[in-house]
């Protein structure tokens, strides 16, 4: 069209009186046609299916917490590398993913059940940036980790509230906490409470990570954003009673909630309370030590939710089932013991 266009201002003059009937045909043509392609420009565009959806796969390493996000590009980002003993779980997912570089990987805190699998991934994989909590946390465990991020010469961040990392467009990773100044009255652990809370969101998606973060971190959280909201909420330190209050719960009204735990753990995890206060405002609950791997998808229209495998066990039924969990007993004993 732009070259018929060009053929009638080159010389409009040397042609017969039949080629100039021809090309007014033409010009009318092209006219209607440019129109045509101008009104389309300009109409809305129907919002396109992408050809790969945002995956949102929520591993099952057992009592610990690994998640791994591939954006429709490509783009893979690590939020946490589960249990030591997890760490073959984690690689597996990742090749399984076809991922070859992480773009960014999370440690949310640094407990064992969270950076245990960490060196092995940072030592198979290239990583492009860390993003860390900041928490000093004297384990070999955490000394071997950031002795690998220097080895290998990766990127190494602290987590601050404000910072943003967009995967593609309309895709991005938020970072809500840890505050300033950090929580040192914490109702079960500091190092938990200042954990990397993160919100995933693509258009009017919203996924909530809490890491295994506390009440006081969810009370800094609803002062600080109070127009927070979620889709998902991936429940806090593995559906512990610390964690996922009522007053938090019914500000996010999530749909759907998910726990992160490992079947037979020792700490009681998901508590009973903390499953009825759930199940008071979230109407679907997904487990891992119950269906395995939990993947979410997520399109521009909807998300939906796939499971590893089927239960048939009552997901509202926790582990600790009003009894005082072992976690609880092991820090009651010894203070009995110095009395
Ligand atoms: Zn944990
Ligand atoms: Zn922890």
């Amino acid at each position: 069209m732009l070259s018929g266009r060009g053929s009638l201002n080159d010389a409009p003059d040397m042609h017969s009186p039949g080629q100039r009937h021809l090309l007014a045909f033409i010009a009318i043509g092209a006219v209607l046609a440019g129109a045509l392609l101008y009104a389309l420009w300009r109409a809305p565009e129907p919002i396109p299916l992408r050809r790969h959806p945002l995956e949102i796969h929520v591993l099952d390493v057992g009592q610990g917490d690994s998640l791994l996000i591939i954006s429709p590009m490509g783009k893979a980002v690590l939020i946490d590398a589960g249990p030591p003993e997890a760490a073959d779980t984690v690689l597996a997912a990742l090749r399984r993913e076809k991922v070859h570089e992480l773009n960014l990987v999370v440690a949310t805190h640094p407990h064992a059940d969270h950076i245990g699998g960490m060196v092995d991934v940072l030592e198979t994989f290239p990583v492009k940036l860390f993003l860390d909590s900041g928490q000093v946390h004297p384990t070999r465990t955490v000394a071997r980790m950031l002795e690998t991020i220097r080895e290998r010469g990766i990127a190494f961040l602290i987590a601050e509230p404000g910072q943003e990392f967009e995967l593609e467009e309309g895709i991005t990773l938020r970072v809500l906490a840890p505050m300033k100044p950090r929580i040192v009255r914490a109702g079960r652990d500091r190092l938990n409470a200042n954990s990397i809370v993160l919100l995933l969101t693509d258009g009017s998606f919203s996924l909530l990570l809490t890491g295994d973060s506390e009440r006081e971190t969810e009370k800094r959280l609803l002062r600080t954003y109070p127009s927070l909201s979620a889709n998902i909420l991936k429940v806090a330190h593995h559906g512990s009673r610390y964690a996922t209050s009522r007053p938090f719960l019914e500000r996010l009204r999530p749909e759907v909630a998910i726990i992160s735990c490992g079947a037979g753990n020792p700490y009681g995890h998901p508590a009973q309370e903390t499953l009825d206060r759930l199940r008071a405002v979230v109407p679907t609950l997904y487990r891992t030590d119950l269906h395995g791997e939990i993947t979410i998808s997520v399109d521009r229209r909807s998300y939906w939710i796939e499971t590893e495998y089927p239960t048939s066990a009552d997901v509202w039924v926790g582990r600790s089932s009003g009894h005082r969990s072992v976690e609880d007993r092991a820090t009651e004993v010894p203070e009995r013991a110095f009395r």
